[in-house]
C-alpha cells in the first residue's frame, strides 16, 4: 500500500485543485492507497474541505492538529498514522507535482529507501530566495558530516522501514532535509521542475527562513561552537604578540600615554567577538532546554475517517 501525507495550513484555495490531481494520478496506478492530510491548526476553511474529502472517498483521512505546530511537526503526525510500505511527502500547494508520483514509486520498486526529488529549475522564487537558498546549502554542506542535497524540499518518497527509523528520531527541533540524510539508506534523486504556487501565499517568509537555517545548522554541527573557539585562541594568540610588542616599546620609548584609538578598538572589538560567542552558545542552550523539556511534537484533536467516522485519537 501507499501512503501520501499532506500537510496543510490556510489552503483553502488550492486544496480542491490538489485533491483531484492528487486522486487523478492515484486512481491511474491500481495499487491501494491512503492520503492522509495533516490539518495543522489551519485559521481557514480549510478543516471543512478536509471534511467533505474524507467523507466523499473512504481511501483519505484527515488528522486535525489541535493548533499549529509547524510543518515539520505536521509531517511527523502523518509519518505516525501512516501505514503503507512506501510513503510519499507532498505539499498542498502544487508546488510539487503530484505527477511525478509513478516515477518515485518506480524508483523505489529499484529497491530505493529514499527518493527525493530535486528541484531542476524554481519557477515563482525571487532571485534573492534562489541566491540565499544556494548559500544556506553551501554552508551546511561544508559544516555537516551528513550530506544534505541541495535544492530538495520534503517532497520525497520514503520506503516502510525509512519512515520507521524516521520516527525514532522524536528531537524537538526537527530539521527534516538534514533528518532525511541522517538515517542513511539508499537515496536517490529525481529530477523535476518546481511550479509556482498555485494560490495563497507562501507561509514562509525570510525571518522564518532564518530561523530554519540556524535551526538546520544548530540541529546538525557544532561548528560554530569550535571556529568560536578557534578565533578566540587566535585572538588571544595574536594579543599576546601585541602585549610583547607594547612592553618593548614603552621599555625602549618611555611612555607618552597614546593609542587611546587602538585602546578603544580592541575594547570594542574583543566585547563583540565575546557577545557573538556567548549568543553562539545561547543557540544552542536553548535548545538543549527546549529538547529537555521532553514535549510530545504535537496533540491530535480529531481524526477523520469515512469509515470508522470521527474519531477521538
Ligand atoms: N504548512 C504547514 N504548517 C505550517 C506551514 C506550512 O503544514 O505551519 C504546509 C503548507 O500548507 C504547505 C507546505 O507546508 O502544504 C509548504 O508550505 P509553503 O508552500 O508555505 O512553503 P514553501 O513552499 O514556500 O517553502
Ligand atoms: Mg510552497
Amino acid at each position: 500500500m501507499l501512503s501520501v501525507v499532506v500537510p496543510v495550513y490556510n489552503e483553502k484555495d488550492v486544496l480542491p485543485k490538489f485533491h483531484d490531481r492528487l486522486l487523478c494520478v492515484l486512481e491511474s496506478l491500481c495499487d491501494p492507497f491512503e492520503v492522509i492530510y495533516i490539518n495543522d491548526g489551519s485559521s481557514d476553511q480549510s478543516l471543512e474541505i478536509l471534511k467533505s474529502f474524507c467523507a466523499a472517498n473512504r481511501f483519505v483521512s484527515c488528522i486535525d492538529l489541535s493548533r499549529n505546530f509547524g510543518k515539520e511537526s505536521a509531517m511527523t503526525a502523518g509519518l505516525d498514522y501512516s501505514r503503507g510500505n512506501a510513503v510519499i511527502i507532498i505539499d498542498a500547494d502544487l508546488q510539487d507535482p503530484p505527477e511525478i508520483i509513478p516515477e518515485l514509486l518506480s524508483r523505489w520498486r529499484e529497491g530505493y529507501d529514499n527518493v527525493y526529488a530535486t528541484r531542476r529549475r524554481r519557477h515563482g522564487e525571487t532571485w534573492l530566495k534562489r541566491v540565499t537558498a544556494g548559500m544556506f546549502y553551501k554552508v551546511i554542506g561544508g559544516l555537516s558530516r551528513v550530506k544534505i542535497p541541495a535544492d530538495t524540499g520534503d517532497f520525497r518518497l520514503l520506503s516502510r522501514r525509512a519512515v520507521d527509523a524516521l520516527l525514532q528520531l522524536r528531537e524537538q527541533h526537527r530539521f527534516m532535509k538534514g533528518l532525511f540524510a541522517w538515517i542513511g539508506y539508499d537515496a536517490v534523486a529525481l529530477e523535476y521542475d518546481r511550479d509556482p504556487r498555485f494560490a495563497g501565499e507562501s507561509k514562509f517568509n525570510y525571518v522564518k527562513l532564518w530561523n530554519f537555517a540556524l535551526e538546520g545548522i544548530t540541529s546538525f554541527s557544532i561548528a560554530p561552537l569550535k571556529i568560536s573557539s578557534y578565533f578566540g585562541a587566535f585572538v588571544a594568540i595574536m594579543a599576546g604578540i601585541y602585549a610583547v610588542s607594547v612592553v618593548i616599546k614603552t621599555m625602549i620609548f618611555g611612555n607618552p600615554v597614546a593609542g587611546y584609538a587602538s585602546l578603544m578598538c580592541s575594547v570594542l572589538f574583543l566585547g563583540g567577538v565575546q557577545l557573538v560567542a556567548i549568543g553562539i552558545l545561547g543557540e544552542y542552550i536553548g535548545r538543549m532546554f527546549n529538547q529537555t523539556k521532553n514535549r510530545p511534537l504535537y496533540f491530535v484533536k480529531r481524526y477523520f475517517h469515512a469509515e470508522s467516522g470521527e474519531q477521538k485519537p
